[in-house]
Order: structure tokens, then sequence, then C-alpha cells
């Protein structure tokens, strides 16, 4: 009994559950996919993709029923993002909320908005986004600007969130804002559930370099928001946005499912495609981004065990964040550098998931970010 080919003992009702996600999955994923859900109908697709499973008792797998979960732990979450990402399913346009703005509501909400915002998150009847990075505030996250005014029983917003993930479609956003004055820094933010169909918000697609249109930009002129939408305490927006990100930055047993996929289908196209005199050093290079993908998925579900026992994300998280997303941008450049700009023509597979490995070492806190936390908290360096 193994995870993804390495001695990592599973108990024998996990590997029961892995066995009847793989059946399901065989059954029902759409044959041939669904469209792009950074159009209105594949996005919409993705929406009904999410009811099936929730339906099937497949979103929410470790949240608590009582907040309309599966009831399962965090072994039961991990077996199912790894079979899902070996099935290939569609991507998941539920996976902020799922995985880490509905954890955060569960630690900060309210009862009366856990009951109002949770059920409708795991259904996919509201898609929610991150709205924390702004122009002038991505890696400094305490400089953002967009200001929260309070007037009776509203907030008054003003300012812009960009970047925003799904943001195009989406129906809220989960926003960090500020409401003292900018000297507090990171005192004065405050956490904000803002409806992207009030009056007054504007969103702008942003269009990527690969061509496609997913993330947003969203603006906030005189935009009312009800005082009883603040998540926390006025003033307790960092503490709220920090736990979110120790949620956002938790282990993902799907990150090695997918190197393992990209490392297996570039080996497949080495032998197929290059003479055999050249085949030789590539071998070097595909055997040592073997052994870091053994790293990468040994250290992911240390993490797992750890977060099991019930401790929170650390400094190892950017370790794992660091090396996973350095040994993905590796993998796809060795793959361009053998075969060339061929494959990488405009919306081929290659041609995104080049792109995308270059956005891991930015999303969740960029590559020179976590190196600087793996000096300080990790190795002790001097600032
Ligand atoms: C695919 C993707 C999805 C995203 N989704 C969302 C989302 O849904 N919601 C959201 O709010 N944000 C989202 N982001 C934004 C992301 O969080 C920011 O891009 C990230 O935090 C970096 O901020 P920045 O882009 O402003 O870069 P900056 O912070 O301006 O950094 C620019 C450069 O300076 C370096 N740098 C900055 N500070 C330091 C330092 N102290 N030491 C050393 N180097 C430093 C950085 O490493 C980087 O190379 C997403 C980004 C990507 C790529």
């Amino acid at each position: 009994m193994t995870a993804a080919g390495m001695a990592v003992p599973i108990p024998p009702a996990h590997e029961a559950f892995r066995a009847q996600v793989r059946e399901w999955l065989a059954a029902h994923l759409p044959p041939g996919g669904l469209p792009d859900p950074d159009t209105e109908e594949g996005f919409r697709a993705h929406q009904a993709w999410e009811r099936t499973l929730h339906d099937a008792g497949y979103a929410g797998i470790s949240w608590p029923r009582e907040h309309g979960g599966a009831g399962g732990d965090l072994l039961h979450e991990a077996i199912f993002t790894e079979e899902y990402e070996r099935a290939r399913g569609p991507v998941r346009i539920t996976r902020p909320s799922l995985r880490f703005l509905g954890p955060t509501l569960m630690r900060f909400g309210t009862p009366d908005q856990q009951r109002r915002w949770l059920p409708r998150m795991l259904r996919a009847e509201d898609v929610w986004s991150q709205g924390f990075s702004e122009p002038e505030a991505g890696s400094d996250l305490a400089g953002v600007r967009t200001r929260a005014t309070r007037s009776g029983d509203e907030y008054v917003v003003e300012g812009q969130k960009t970047w925003t993930t799904y943001g195009r479609f989406a129906d809220w956003i989960f926003g960090l804002v500020r409401t003292g004055s900018a000297g507090d820094r990171h005192r004065g933010l405050t956490c904000l559930a803002i409806d992207l169909r009030s009056p007054g918000v504007e969103v702008r697609p942003v269009r990527q370099v690969h061509g496609r249109t997913g993330f947003a930009e969203v603006f906030f002129s005189g935009v009312r928001v009800p005082a009883d939408q603040r998540i926390g305490g006025e003033g307790e927006g960092w503490t709220v946005a920090m736990t979110l990100l120790s949620f956002e930055r938790g282990p993902d047993t799907g990150g090695p499912v997918r190197s393992e996929q990209r490392l297996a289908a570039l080996a497949s196209d080495v032998l197929a495609d290059l003479p055999p005199d050249a085949v030789p050093g590539v071998r070097r290079e595909l055997g040592e981004a073997a052994a870091r993908l053994y790293a990468y998925r040994a250290h992911t579900y240390r993490r797992l065990t750890a977060q099991w026992g019930g401790e929170p994300a650390g400094a190892d998280s950017s370790l794992v964040k660091l090396f996973s997303s350095q040994l993905d941008v590796d993998l796809v450049t060795l793959g361009a550098d053998l075969f060339g700009d061929a494959r990488l023509g405009g919306g081929t597979p290659e041609h995104l998931d080049y792109w995308h490995s270059r956005a891991g070492r930015i999303y969740g806190g960029t590559a020179e970010v976590q190196h600087n936390v793996v000096a300080d908290r990790i190795l002790g360096l001097p600032r």
C-alpha cells in the first residue's frame, strides 16, 4: 500500500476510498474534458461539473458535516486530489473556496455567515475569489490601499484589486481592505466579503501572455458593503489573511502527480523523438528530476502528516513551494530546449504548461519571498 508509488503506508479503509474514487472518476469524468473556464460557457460548464462532484460527495471531503462537507479526514482529501489529478479531471474553479476561503470562514466567520455562504460554496452556486493583491501591494501585502470607511451599518469601499483568479465570473470576493490609517500597516486591515454584483464594482478581464483571460482587475467605487459581511473583527484582517494563506500553502498532493505526468511525458518524448546518441545526457537530467520528484512527494506527505497532527503550515511550506515550482520550471524548460519552440505554439497544452509553470514561482508568494522566509526562519540567517 503506497501513496502514488512511494512507501507511505495508507490504511486499508483509505485505500478502499481510493478505489471508490477511481471507479467514480472513470465513470463520470466528462469525456473530452470541458470548455475553457476563462469563457462564460466554459465557466458555467465547470460550475455544473462542481455540482456533480458535490452531489457525489466529493466537494469539501474533509469539511465537517455541520458545514455541509463530507466529514472525511485530510487523507481522504489528499487521496481524492491525487486520483483526480491522475485522471486529469477538469480544473477546479472552487479550489480557492474549498481549499482556503471556506476553511478561513469556518475559523473566523459568524455562524450566520457560515450558514449563508459555506453550503453555496460547496455546491458552486456561488464562486468566490481572493482579493488581496493590488498594483502596489503584492509581496508587501501590508501595503494594501483599498479603503473601507464605516458609514452606519455599512462600509463604503474605494480602490482596486488585481490578479484576481476567476474574478471575471466569480460572485464574491474575499477582500483585504484598509480600515485604519496607512501608517497602521498590518493593524489597519480588515477582511470583507464583497458581492461582485454590487453597484460600483467593475470587473475588467486581464489578458495573459498565453492569451487567456481568467484573471481580472476589480475596481470599487463607492461600493456599499453591509457591516455584517465583515469577516473577523475590524483591524483583524492581517490575522485572517495570514490564516487564509497558511491554508493556501498547505500540502497539495495533486502537485507531485502533475509533476510526475510532466516528467513521464517528457521521458516518453525523449525515447520516441531523439536520436539514441542524444539520450544518455538527457537521461541524467531526467533521473535527477525523478529524484527531486520523489523528495517533493515525500515532503508533501510529511507536511500532510504534520497538519493532521494539528501543526499549522510553517516555514517548511515555503521550502516545498520553492522546490516544487522550480522542478516544474526545469521540466518544461528542458522540454522546450530539447524540442524547440514548435510545441510551444499558441494554445497547445505545452504552451499553456510552459507559462503556467512560470506562474508557480509567483502566486501564493514569490520564489524570492520564499527564499527570504527560508533564510530567516529555517536557517536563522541575519536579515
Ligand atoms: C497565477 C497567479 C494567480 C494569482 N491569483 C491571485 C488571486 O486570486 N488573488 C490575489 O489577491 N492575488 C493573486 N495573485 C497575485 C500574487 O499573489 C502576486 O503576484 C504575488 O504576491 C507577487 O506580488 P506582485 O505581483 O505585486 O510582485 P511584487 O511584490 O511587486 O514583486 C516584484 C518582484 O520583486 C521581488 N520582491 C518583492 N519583495 C521582495 C523582497 N522583500 N525580497 C526579495 N525580492 C522581493 C518579487 O519576488 C518579484 O520578483 C496571483 C498571481 C499569479 C501569478
